[in-house]
């Protein structure tokens, strides 16, 4: 039998392993705070945001939301940034990607001061990881690694075929995934839009991760009956439904069901791990920034 993962139920025992360290912090006269930065109007990112922020109310972390009109100039938002980073209230600040086409991702990510940056996009953050050393595991990969750990999959010395080679998925789990570290000690391949013959590269491994942003792309005929499936992509198809749309992920989850041994849905899968280690994050900011020492699991 197939085990079909299930990410809203790993995702709510982590929001739960959060509450000792949030009730250590109170006792020390300090409330963790998440400050989100919104400077779109695409209604996705408006959701992502909206959640994240009902998340930190759900678990008792301040949520600080800013919003600037998707025409301003870039420099309120490196205004805002700069705001943030002086407020001693806040432990973490997300900037919600994409932003406008006149402001440089690249350079934001830079302007948060690296011991705020709860995503680990900063430069310094990303020099730590591929270093061995993260402070803080980008929310996605971490939330994969927590996944497997709950479903009782060990890495060390396994097989991983990621599909996918971005700097917010594919990039920073292959270093985790490569670390010498008891979550990591893995071989890894990783894949991309040049890979050639993609299913020797996912018929070979213990774990494939799809993470390319192309619906239904890795199908049953691409595992085998002992590969664990984690699926990061969400991607928006049209249905015929009243919405006019369904989300899919990365695999056709269907035939890669009756066939791999695991598998994560879409959604219920990666998404809520996302979320949850974007609270566990703040929590592990909130205790290095105060000076309190913080449990986390
Ligand atoms: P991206 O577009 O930045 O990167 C996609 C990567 O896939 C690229 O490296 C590209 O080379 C590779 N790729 C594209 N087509 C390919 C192909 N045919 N074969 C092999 N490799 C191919 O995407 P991203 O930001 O990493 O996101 C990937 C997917 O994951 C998207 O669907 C996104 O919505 C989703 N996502 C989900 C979560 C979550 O929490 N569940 C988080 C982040 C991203």
């Amino acid at each position: 039998m197939t085990e079909v993962i299930d990410g809203n139920a790993v995702a709510e025992d982590v929001r739960g392993d959060l509450e000792d360290g949030i009730e250590t912090l109170a006792d020390a006269g300090v409330r963790p705070g998440l400050a989100t930065v919104l400077m779109s109007d695409d209604p996705a990112s408006e959701t992502y945001v909206s959640m994240k922020q009902r998340d930190c109310e759900e678990v008792g972390i301040e949520g600080i939301h800013v919003e600037l009109d998707a025409d301003a100039p870039a420099e309120d938002l490196y205004d805002t940034v700069a705001d943030l980073n002086a407020d001693p209230e806040v432990h973490g600040i997300l900037v919600q990607m994409p932003l406008p086409d006149h402001v440089e991702d690249r350079e934001v990510l830079r302007a948060i001061d690296p011991e705020k940056d709860v995503d680990g996009f900063h430069p310094e953050n990303v020099g730590r990881l591929v270093a061995g050393e993260p402070r803080y595991r980008p929310c996605t990969p971490h939330g994969i690694q927590k996944l497997l750990d709950a479903t009782g999959v060990e890495t060390e010395g396994k097989d991983v075929t990621i599909v996918g080679r971005s700097n917010i998925v594919g990039k920073p789990l292959a270093n985790l995934f490569f670390r010498k570290a008891h979550d990591g000690n893995a071989t890894v391949t990783v894949c991309h839009s040049r890979t050639t013959d993609l299913e020797a590269k996912t018929r070979c491994a213990d774990v494939v991760v799809a993470a390319a942003g192309v619906p239904e792309m890795i199908d049953g005929s691409m595992l085998t009956e002992e590969t664990v499936v984690i699926d990061v992509g969400i991607n928006r198809v049209d249905a015929d439904n009243e919405k006019g749309y369904e989300l899919v992920g990365d695999v056709d989850f269907e035939s890669a069901k009756e066939k791999a041994s695991a598998i994560t849905p879409v959604p219920g899968g990666v998404g809520p791990m996302t979320r949850a280690m974007l609270l566990y994050n703040t929590v592990k900011a909130a205790g290095r920034q105060e000076g309190v020492a913080v449990d986390l699991p």
